[in-house]
């Protein structure tokens, strides 16, 4: 069974569709990317998996739970879908420690103090930050707190990882290190992920699959080698092409 499954989904903003009648499935463990211009509708399509948007037609689950089917007048809010999101901007509180800013979510879900404390050293631990727990945000590196800001997301175990260019902040060898954990980390955890990217070369070197998006449609889906070698179309050539 796949993990997430979308069908026909759009989304208009006032008079402009933006997503035009999507149909995927990603499956269980996958890594899956997003990958397409800026504009096309990468985010849009995440925010409507996370339910910070709601689609204009169409219908999406995860496992066997429908969160949004617009036929059927159905739409889970996002705290009711327990995914993990982290976006560009990964927006730790500054005003609290590491510890704290995972606290913060499992509170919210009402997790109790000592399970709680376990939670939030598991998690950094996952990614290898333990020893900073009591650090706050401007005492690390850009690269430490993206990883704080996933360990975050990670803290009530979710069932779908969302990921929104996660590394665009980070400069060029922050970001090909942390590319490198990130894959070993997921794969480790054979977590589910949606990874959101307009990079190329970060989307062929992570992904199990990859779509390739241009104004709001899937142009192509499949491997990197499959998107790499064959690409359906001249557009997705020009834009995978690029990375040689
Ligand atoms: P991407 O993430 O691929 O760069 P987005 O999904 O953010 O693209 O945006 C797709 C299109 O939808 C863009 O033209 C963008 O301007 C438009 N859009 C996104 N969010 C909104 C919004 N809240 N209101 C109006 N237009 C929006
Ligand atoms: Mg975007």
């Amino acid at each position: 069974m796949p993990e997430v499954t979308i069908a026909n989904l759009s989304k208009k903003f006032a008079a402009t569709t933006v997503l035009h009648g999507i149909d995927l499935t990603i499956e269980d463990g996958e890594f899956f990317t997003l990958l397409g211009p800026s504009g096309c509708g990468k985010s849009t399509t995440l925010s409507c998996i996370a339910g910070l948007e709601k689609p204009t037609t169409g219908s999406i689950a995860v496992g066997d739970r429908t969160f949004v089917d617009i036929a059927a007048n159905t739409f889970v809010p996002p705290e009711g879908r327990n995914l993990g999101m982290v976006f560009q901007s990964y927006a730790l509180w500054p005003h609290m420690t590491v510890a704290q800013n995972l606290a913060l979510p499992l509170k919210i879900r009402k997790v109790d103090k000592q399970q709680k404390q376990s939670l939030i050293d598991d998690a950094l631990d996952k990614v290898g930050l333990l020893h900073l727990k009591d650090r706050y945000p401007h005492q690390m590196s850009g690269g430490q707190q993206q990883r704080v800001a996933l360990a975050r997301a990670l803290v009530y175990s979710p069932t779908v990882l969302l990921l929104d260019e996660p590394l665009s902040n980070l400069d060029a060898q922050l970001r090909e290190q942390a590319r490198t954990w990130l894959k070993r980390l997921q794969s480790e955890l054979g977590i589910t992920t949606v990874y959101v990217t307009h990079d190329q070369e970060e989307a062929l070197a992570l992904s199990d699959r990859i779509a390739v998006m241009q104004e709001g449609e899937m142009v192509q889906v499949g491997t990197p080698t499959e998107i790499y070698q064959e690409p359906a179309t001249a557009g997705v050539a020009a834009f995978v092409g690029r990375c040689n």
